[in-house]
């Protein structure tokens, strides 16, 4: 026998021996060769994702898991851990991406098909990465049961069910503003957003009224984006500019004439109180502009250069125009003023490039009647869920009372009808834009407390009062 103990030699030997004798699969039988009649327990494993390598915290999880299964293995119940690991679709296009590029092409010049060929070709190549560690970890998992997220029979059960609950007008597809990086093509959650602050300037533009009789300020930190303006707003309660809702101001470099509304999202004490409205490019004024019905005017594309809608600015990239239009500006006289002002940034995660907020058609789903039946089941204490509707086919196919360890979930006689499609479900919250919370700049750490937002795109304060940016 050895004097040092070698686990590279002992526990992948015991492991394939556990595996190949089957002690990992359910036990459907008794000793006797009797039906297993007792309750069965079964694990899916939360699916690591394919591209990546498993952590400290996969290990723990993986320990709680197998430390349970192996109990209820033990006491005799049929028990099952179904492995798996996730397709993770934007992290496995990156990495086939950087392979594209070290090749000297893209997934453009390959097409969506050849494309999709390379990235199953990536799977195969490396997808057996994540299985071989959890093996080292000694998961008592029945791999013969391994799932991949982008089977074909998982892809079909996605499908199934986003079908039918966009018949039901639960699934619906709307316009948002979501965060793009022109780089990487792709939008961004909130949480592939880096945040940091730069130095930058904050320009005041007038903008004369049409009747010539005087002009409004704004605050400006993004001059470029007064290209697709389509409105000024104001507190309603400030007294500046009461008399001044309602009219008309002429947008300069441009010409467009635009409404001056007013919007309680308008803080009076930033900049002049005045802002302007860029629904397609802040969240914030998007919002603004659904409130009052405002155009919505895309400037910049999803390259991050003007658009054709940016008339004479067309084809530049964001960064030249917004220096073109500063020097159009000033020299008509409507840039009056300019001061040092530190500006809050967010940035792809991946790349760095600074996102564009731009506005693209998102899905949403409106939760409430899915929801109802999860809460009644937390409020009555229940541990399973009683289904309050009845999916269509399945209501269809089956008359019977359904048997379950939990007790006979009741059968619903009534006969199955078409759902009637839903008109425009009420507006979603995008998962995107929830109510923000307070995030340390340049971390991810957050104090967890709401955060009121400045009138501007970015939340300034935390409900501690403390200053975030
Ligand atoms: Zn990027």
């Amino acid at each position: 026998m050895d004097k040092t103990y070698n686990p590279q030699e002992v526990e992948p030997r015991i492991y394939k021996w556990w595996e190949e004798q089957g002690y990992f699969k359910p036990r459907l039988t008794t000793a006797d060769g009797a039906p297993n009649e007792r309750p069965p327990f079964v694990i899916s494993m939360p699916p690591p994702n394919v591209t990546g390598s498993l952590h400290l915290g996969h290990a723990l999880t993986a320990t709680m898991e197998d430390i349970m299964i192996r109990y209820h293995r033990m006491t005799g119940d049929p028990t099952l851990w179904v492995p798996g690991s996730d397709h993770a679709g934007i992290a496995t296009q990156i990495v086939v991406e950087r392979e594209l590029r070290d090749e000297g092409t893209d997934r453009y010049a390959l097409g969506r098909e050849r494309f999709v060929e390379r990235v199953w070709d990536w799977k195969r190549r490396y997808g057996s990465r994540i299985s071989e560690q959890n093996r080292r970890l000694g998961v008592s998992c029945d791999w013969d049961r391994e799932r991949f997220t982008l089977d074909a029979g998982l892809s079909a059960a996605v499908r199934e069910v986003f079908v039918r609950l966009h018949e039901e007008g639960l699934i619906y597809r709307d316009d948002r503003i979501i965060n793009w990086c022109p780089r990487c093509a792709s939008a961004l959650s909130d949480l592939e957003v880096e945040h940091e602050d730069r130095p930058g300037k904050l320009y005041h533009v007038a903008y004369p009224l049409t009747d010539g009789s005087g002009q409004i300020t704004v605050a400006t930190t993004r001059p470029e984006t007064i290209l697709g303006d389509t409105a000024i707003a104001v507190h309603p309660d400030d007294p500046r500019y009461k008399d001044l809702v309602g009219r008309d101001v002429v947008l300069p470099a441009v010409g467009r004439h635009i409404p001056i509304v007013a919007d309680d999202a308008v803080e009076q004490e930033f900049g002049t109180g005045a802002v302007k409205v860029t629904p397609a490019h802040d969240p914030t004024d998007f919002e603004i502009g659904a409130r009052h019905h405002l155009p919505r005017i895309q400037v910049i594309g999803f390259d991050a250069r003007m658009t054709a809608e940016a008339g004479p600015y067309a084809g530049l990239n964001r960064y030249e125009a917004r220096e073109r239009l500063l020097a159009d500006l000033d020299a008509s006289g409507a840039l009056t003023g300019a001061e040092d002002y530190t500006i809050p940034i967010g940035t792809c995660e991946r790349c760095g490039t600074v996102i564009e907020p731009l506005i693209s058609k998102q899905w949403f789903v409106h939760m409430p009647p899915l929801a109802a039946p999860a809460i009644a089941a937390v409020r009555e204490g229940r541990t399973t869920i009683i289904p309050e509707r009845t999916i269509g086919v399945s209501r269809a196919n089956c008359g019977g009372a359904t048997a379950s360890p939990h007790g006979t979930v009741p059968t619903d006689t009534s006969p199955w009808t078409a759902p009637t499609p839903r008109p425009a479900p009420p507006a979603a919250v995008p998962i995107s834009h929830r109510t923000p919370t307070c995030s340390t700049p340049g971390s991810r750490r957050s104090c967890g407390l709401l955060v009121r937002w400045a009138g501007r795109s970015r939340p300034t304060t935390c409900a501690a009062s403390t200053l975030l940016r």
